[in-house]
């Protein structure tokens, strides 16, 4: 069952709860059932191979042609797809609204987000100097061998398999930051749905096919398979056309699927932004001048979105004493405030709960708040721990998806230091420093340049700036490529791979190497 239809959708949008494969709507031989806030279940259709086996050979046949397409033409084609969903703006943000429960400013902020990085990659490649050309001239009478006349630009690798982001329905989804710098690079994407949002993932799919259609693009460079079951996900990443992938998600998911693109025959990198617990270090000074601004403030990060970004700081290192009493005091009373909040889907608001109970039940936490949690709302879980326990329990540091926090009390600078050097890798490190705390910071930030793709002074890290200079990734477990970023212009780099060209004709060489 096909169709080709392409109309802009109403604020009263109704799915068609199918696949979007070479330019057509396909329904699937199963379905799964939508889970929104409000309103009534929708059926959507569940891929497996033979979609993946269909969408590969589309985006493998777009290549030829996508792949060898002008920077302007690229361009061009993402400020399409941008201006597309803008015109669909009222209804991506109520199916968003329903299927996640995120209120409608957050989606119309992330919409924005989404047209943005779409358009900054369209200036980027405009601009053209991630190519990074380099040219070493022939050198025909040096001795005792000449040297040829060699010339470096990147090439996109090829097809690439994006999994669309449970908390980013827009911005790390269907046509989030992996599809935006995928499409920039010149290569097709397929994009395995997340199953939290898959309505929200139509109506952008449907602009995506709208911007195909109007650029002139070869239908294969876009598709997206809906399905809730790891058979999907398990067989796009080990198709023989895929060349690399793309996801956002938890550590489980990613690793797993990781092993799988090592397990290949021919393996290819897996990009995977997995999340951490983003430490926070309260340097003695800063928390004895700011200790109210500090508390309130990490409380706000802690509890912004229900506490489900991969940015979250659930982590907060201070050292003991009564300006830590004063941070603990103004942070309960911040959090008690705080009610619970709707989580992306039942599953994360389940597994919130587990993940806070496991912690206050850890012999020597301190829980100083632990508000109710209800059917997929979450609601604020405080604790504390020293510094022995702390080194005892390894498992604290494992990531907990919500809005739960944990204080470290430390006994001075060394531990604060030595706790630092036992970090796992991070998204992000924070110092919250004054003037005076200078040379404490000196001595973490070596330390924390090994752990984290991010580090901040005076701030907090939720809030990821789309821009040339972002690092959002880290080493391992923060992602599984700790040269990469999944934010900001630098993502393309994931989907290039240098090609030399020893001694070619001009006229045989891609435009962008004459
Ligand atoms: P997830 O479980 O990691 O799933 C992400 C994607 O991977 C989904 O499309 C999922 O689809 C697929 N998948 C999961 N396990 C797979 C496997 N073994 N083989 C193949 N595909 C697999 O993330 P989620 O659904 O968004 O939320 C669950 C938990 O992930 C959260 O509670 C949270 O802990 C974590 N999370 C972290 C971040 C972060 O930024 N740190 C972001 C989102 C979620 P199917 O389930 O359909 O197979």
């Amino acid at each position: 069952m096909t169709s080709t239809a392409s109309t802009v959708s109403s604020p009263g949008f109704t799915p068609r709860g199918q696949h979007l494969i070479d330019g057509a709507w396909l329904a699937g031989s199963g379905t799964f059932l939508s889970e929104p806030t409000e309103g009534a279940a929708q059926a959507f259709a569940t891929g497996g191979r033979a979609e993946v086996d269909r969408a590969a050979a589309a985006a493998d046949r777009a290549f030829d042609s996508y792949g060898a397409s002008t920077r302007d033409e690229r361009a061009r084609f993402l400020d399409a797809i941008a201006t597309a969903i803008e015109a669909r703006g009222p209804a991506i943000t109520a199916i968003g609204s329903r299927e996640t429960g995120l209120p409608a400013a957050r989606l119309e902020g992330e919409r924005g987000r989404t047209v943005g990085q779409l358009r900054l990659f369209a200036g980027h490649i405009r601009a053209g100097d991630y190519l990074d050309r380099r040219q070493d001239a022939a050198l025909p009478d040096r001795a005792p061998l000449p040297r040829p006349e060699l010339r470096m630009i990147q090439r996109p690798i090829g097809p690439v398999a994006v999994f669309g982001a449970s908390n980013f329905p827009l911005a790390f989804s269907t046509a989030g930051g992996d599809t935006a710098a995928a499409l920039a690079a010149g290569c097709p994407v397929i994009v395995k749905g997340h199953p939290a949002h898959p309505g929200t993932g139509e109506i952008v799919a449907e602009a995506i096919l709208e911007a195909i259609t109007a650029c002139d693009i070869d239908p294969g460079v876009f598709a997206l398979i809906q399905g809730n079951t790891h058979d999907l996900g398990a067989a796009l990443v080990t198709h023989p056309a895929m060349r690399a992938v793309g996801f956002t998600g938890s550590l489980g998911a990613g690793r797993a699927l990781f092993d799988l693109c090592a397990a290949r025959p021919e393996p290819i990198p897996f990009f995977g932004e997995l999340g951490s617990i983003n430490p926070v270090f309260l340097l003695p000074h800063a928390l004895a001048a700011r200790g109210t601004e500090l508390a309130r403030g990490w409380a706000a990060s802690l509890t912004m979105g229900a506490g489900q970004f991969c940015t979250n700081p659930g982590v907060v290192v201070a050292i003991d004493g009564p300006d830590a009493d004063g941070f603990v005091a103004l942070a309960t009373e911040a959090l008690t405030a705080t009610g619970p909040q709707t989580t992306l889907t039942a599953g994360i608001g389940a597994a919130y709960a587990r993940g806070r109970a496991r912690i206050a039940g850890i012999a020597g936490v301190t829980t100083h708040v632990l508000g109710d949690n209800a059917a997929r709302r979450a609601a604020p879980g405080f604790f504390e721990v020293d510094a022995a326990t702390w080194f005892a329990h390894p498992e604290l540091a494992d990531e907990v998806f919500g809005p739960a926090g944990l204080l470290v009390r430390v006994a001075d600078a060394d531990e604060m230091l030595r706790l630092a050097r036992g970090l796992a890798g991070q998204l992000t490190c924070t110092l919250q420093m004054d003037a005076e705390d200078a040379g404490l910071a000196a001595a973490l930030l070596p330390v924390l340049e090994r752990k984290a793709g991010r580090i901040l002074a005076n701030g907090f890290p939720t809030g990821v700036e789309v821009a040339d200079a972002m690092v959002h990734g880290g080493p391992y477990p923060a992602s599984t490529n700790f040269g990469a970023t999944s934010v900001g212009t630098l993502a393309i780099r994931r989907f290039l791979r240098p090609v030399c060209y020893q001694n070619l004709p001009v006229d045989l060489l891609p435009p962008d190497a004459r």
